[in-house]
């Protein structure tokens, strides 16, 4: 089986003519770097699991995405970060939600997954769990950024003002994600977020629920999701391009595709990426960009942020 692995820096892109060149430079760069990171593990003949955690980790680092390190903030100003993994082989999973401290809140999924008897941890329980394990911790004020400040202000100033929202991505959104399929036939999951920009304290995206923000069966398709995650719950996204492959024998772009644009109709804004069995890859989204790096069975590294 010949390895892939795609992935995203989510759906809230600058929009383009707000995008400087220099910027968007650094995106594709970026991109390519964190895909790179998963690709290395896979073409050391390492698993989808361990590509994607390599992925994503790259992707919580770099603050230009709303993951770890750049995380937005809720209407408090702090951060609840939200985070999981799958393997497709045995259905495992591990999710972590609400979290602050952990450099990687996909290392914390993980460590849920691989160290405890539950799928998902939350808020002290999940803090208190993430120390004891061992794992990197960092001070709150590391995982802020100015950007998210001054997004937080302007969508809180807006709220004030009574105004509708301008329907600008990159002030609310963001998640990064990746799928992989390794050369031994398994699929792997993985997603972190900050969440929605001025989400209420307490608010649980779709990036930790499991079925909904990701997804993993070897038997039909590895997903990872961003978006306006109350829709991607609501649609239980991952499960539902699952249940349409397994049982209505759609294809992958038919299945994925069809579920994102079903999503755009009822306000749905976001995408995902997915990779199955087979090593197709598909990357559908709803809203006027989303980051994205892939490379399939062609060996070759792609990176997109708008439509083209
Ligand atoms: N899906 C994430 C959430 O709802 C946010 C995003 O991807 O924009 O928490």
């Amino acid at each position: 089986m010949t390895p892939v692995i795609a992935l995203h820096g989510g759906a809230g892109t600058i929009l383009r003519h707000k995008m400087t060149p220099e910027l968007e430079g650094e995106y594709h760069a970026a991109l390519r770097a964190c895909l790179q990171a998963g690709l290395d593990v896979l073409r050391a003949n390492g698993s989808a699991l361990d590509a994607v955690t390599a992925s994503v980790m790259a992707l919580e680092d770099d603050p230009l995405f709303n993951a770890g390190r750049g995380a937005v903030f809720t209407t408090d100003a702090t951060h609840e970060m939200d985070a999981a993994v799958m393997e497709g082989a045995s259905r495992r999973a591990g999710a972590i939600s609400g979290i602050c401290g952990p450099r990687h809140p996909v290392l914390a999924a993980r460590a849920v997954m691989e160290r405890t008897e539950h799928v998902l941890l939350s808020g002290e329980g999940a803090r208190h769990f993430v120390k004891g394990a061992g794992l990197e911790m960092m001070p709150a004020d590391w995982f802020g950024t100015e950007a998210r400040r001054k997004a937080l202000r302007a969508e809180m100033e807006r709220r004030e003002r009574g105004e509708a929202d301008d329907g600008d991505p990159a002030r609310k959104h963001g998640t990064v994600g990746a799928v992989a399929l390794d050369a031994q036939g398994h699929l792997a999951a993985a997603t972190s977020t900050g969440g929605m920009t001025a989400k209420m304290p307490g608010r649980v995206g779709d990036s930790p629920i499991i079925g909904a923000g990701t997804w993993a069966d070897d038997e039909t398709v590895a997903i990872s999701a961003t978006g306006h995650g109350e829709y991607f719950i609501r649609w239980a996204v991952g499960h539902e391009i699952d249940a349409r492959m397994r049982w209505a024998g759609q294809d992958l772009q038919t299945a994925a595709g069809g579920v994102v644009e079903e999503l755009g109709r009822i306000g749905g804004s976001g995408g995902l990426v997915a990779v199955d069995r087979l090593g197709n890859i598909c990357l559908p989204f709803n809203s006027p960009g989303m980051y994205r790096a892939w490379c399939g069975r062609d060996g070759q590294i792609r990176t997109s942020i708008f439509a083209d």
